[in-house]
């Protein structure tokens, strides 16, 4: 059942207006944003809403630690 209304009082209570990525463009700006954050860079503010999708999205928390270990790991050679 969609409850429309429903998720407008919720986006409201988590803050309207921020920036918050869906799953696909995580994904597609995960490298970068790994890079960037290694490299000492503001990771957050080259690709803002996508530390608060990592927060509240295990899959891609997953998948953006790997990468990490994976980019840290090349770096560290
Ligand atoms: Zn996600």
């Amino acid at each position: 059942m969609e409850r429309p209304e429903l998720r407008q009082a919720l986006v409201r209570l988590l803050g309207a207006g921020e920036p918050e990525v869906g799953c696909d463009e995580c994904f597609a700006e995960l490298d970068r944003y790994v890079e960037l954050e290694l490299a000492g860079a503001d990771a957050e503010a080259a690709v803002p809403g996508l530390r608060a999708h990592l927060v509240g999205c295990p899959a891609c928390r997953e998948e953006y630690e790997s990468l990490q270990a994976l980019v840290g790991g090349e770096q560290a050679l």
